[in-house]
């Protein structure tokens, strides 16, 4: 995610500094040129049509036939076979009938061109509702995509990639050693906190970002034809893969309540339809977003802000940018999302700060690293997650509830031992936990707490805070703009569970990250390779 444009960051400093104007001025400028230039090009925009001319039913087999030039003529059919669009007729020459077929899945898809097409903030239950409908039929089924915690997506990404540690959570993070919060803007300008992005041949220009929350179809809108034409561009100069990268399906999520979004990812289906018709069939692609987006039932309220620095000050704590003495808390605060992290001056502040915000009606989870282990508590329950190697090279993680059941795991970890898939100390792999809790409130817990505190990124927070689903935190000033419908960062599987699709072969379900790129390479013979 992308969530805090760069000219609304948290801090009302920020607005006093002489960059904050120009920078607002300038992002609106270049947005306002490139939607402007982007108009210029071929009419990509071209409506795909909403419904086929005729649907033939014969046998098991529905046959969708389309007049897409309007002369009375079909020129194009399809063919669904068992939920799955199999083969697809085109035209031999212009104007005659659609005799020339394509077989679906290709026998060896990686000899076709592969479009990885990357989204940002898309919940496995929208696209798997409009599966469901009738949608995306040229893939088959999504598959649920277990992310990483936290839910964000330059960590996300930077483990498809194989480009992480993430410097930090978000652009504006604490870096402990140089005892100072990070320049976010400036750092979120020169993209420094997404390597991941150089490996994509499309990204969203940074300065738009500010624009798409404000107005996210029309910025959506516009990603979709660029998106297409840098593909044709792309696969024209005769390139094996390209990588897109739609950041504006984020917007789109977190402003728009569900039935809104599930109109807005009709218009990609339309998108993949008209791609794969005008390349005649001759293109692989395999979608997947970052993360999933809450959508919680609000009776047609929003989700409200969450003040947490003024919590912690009313507790007793100094909420500061350097940490000098006991009592000091750093609370990094940049996009609008339901995980927020805190760095304390010394151990005994992080189990004060604990101990005062675990008890809050406002946090679902909260994780603190204690030496080498996550503590993780609720209102009701305490455990530990500890983790150690296997001795082949992989990670074993363990989940001790020392007080209740707190995530709800005693099930999953009793059936880990029942099928050996747990040791006598109480550790298991992360493909192990993926597979027995991948459908639980808090997906594969043990694994991604113990990764997201230590591992994944070089911003190792004390403490972090997974909210429930009525709250969010981020910056005050962004929150007066704006009326947030959903969003993400935290553990709950609202925030984590996302999906992946393929036009061939199906990713087993459920998976992780790891398990997407593993795919991607043995299917598609495709890997990460630096486009910029
Ligand atoms: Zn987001």
């Amino acid at each position: 995610m992308r969530d805090n444009p760069p000219a609304t960051k948290r801090n009302d400093l920020i607005a006093s500094k002489p960059r904050g104007p120009a920078v607002t001025g300038a992002a609106f400028l270049i947005a306002l040129a490139a939607m402007v230039g982007c108009r210029t090009g071929r009419p990509a925009a071209a409506v795909w049509p909403a419904h086929a001319e005729r649907v033939i039913q014969s046998g098991p087999d529905t046959y969708f036939e389309y007049d897409l030039d309007a002369d009375g003529r079909l020129d194009y059919v399809q063919r669904l076979h068992e939920g799955y669009k199999d083969r697809l007729y085109f035209p031999r020459s212009a104007g005659g009938p659609p005799r020339e077929v394509v077989t679906r899945p290709a026998s060896d898809p990686s000899r076709r061109p592969l479009l990885v097409l990357l989204l940002d903030g898309v919940a496995y239950e929208r696209m798997r509702g409009l599966y469901d409908a009738g949608r995306f039929r040229l893939f088959r089924p999504p598959a649920r995509l277990i992310s990483v915690f936290p839910t964000l997506t330059d960590p996300a990404y930077d483990v498809l990639f194989g480009t992480g540690p993430t410097p930090g959570y978000e652009a504006e993070y604490f870096d402990r050693a140089a005892n100072r919060l990070s320049d976010g803007v400036g750092f979120y300008l020169r993209g420094g906190n997404e390597r991941w992005a150089r490996y994509t041949d499309y990204r969203l220009n940074f300065l738009e970002d500010a624009v798409m929350y404000l107005t996210p179809r029309s910025v959506y809108g516009s990603e979709l034809r660029r998106a297409r034409e840098v593909l044709d561009r792309r696969l024209k100069a005769g390139a094996p893969s390209v990588v897109i990268y739609l950041l504006s399906t984020d917007a789109v999520g977190h402003m728009l309540p569900p039935a809104e979004i599930d109109v807005e990812l009709a218009r990609l289906d339309a998108w993949v339809e008209r791609t794969v018709y005008e390349w005649r069939g001759q293109i692989e692609i395999v979608m997947l977003a970052d993360h999933g987006m809450s959508a919680p039932d609000l009776a047609g309220e929003h989700l409200s802000l969450w003040d947490l620095p003024r919590v912690l000050r009313d507790a007793g704590f100094r909420v500061t940018d350097r940490l000098e003495r006991p009592g000091d808390v750093v609370v990094p605060l940049f996009g609008l999302l339901d995980l927020a992290r805190l760095h304390t001056y010394d151990a005994a502040t992080r189990r004060q700060v604990s101990e005062v915000l675990r008890q809050r009606d406002e946090v679902e989870v909260l994780a603190a690293r204690d030496s080498d282990a996550v503590r993780v508590y609720t209102k009701t329950g305490a455990a530990v997650v500890r983790c150690c190697t296997d001795g082949r090279g992989g990670l074993l993680y363990s989940f001790e509830a020392t007080e209740g059941d707190p995530l709800g795991l005693a099930d999953a970890c009793a059936a880990l031992r029942v099928a050996g898939r747990m040791d006598a100390a109480g550790f298991a792999s992360a493909r192990a936990w993926l597979e027995a809790t991948g459908e639980h409130a808090f997906p594969a817990a043990p694994p991604r707490l113990w990764d997201g505190l230590f591992s994944i990124s070089r911003e190792q927070p004390d403490v972090v805070l997974s909210l429930n689903e009525r709250f969010y935190v981020g910056s005050g000033v962004f929150s007066r703009l704006t009326r947030l419908h959903g969003t993400h960062g935290g553990l709950q599987r609202r925030a984590t569970e996302t999906f992946v699709m393929t036009t061939s072969v199906a990713v087993p379900s459920p998976c992780d990250l790891p398990a997407v790129r593993d795919h991607l390479d043995r299917e598609f013979g495709w890997e990460p390779t630096p486009r910029r």
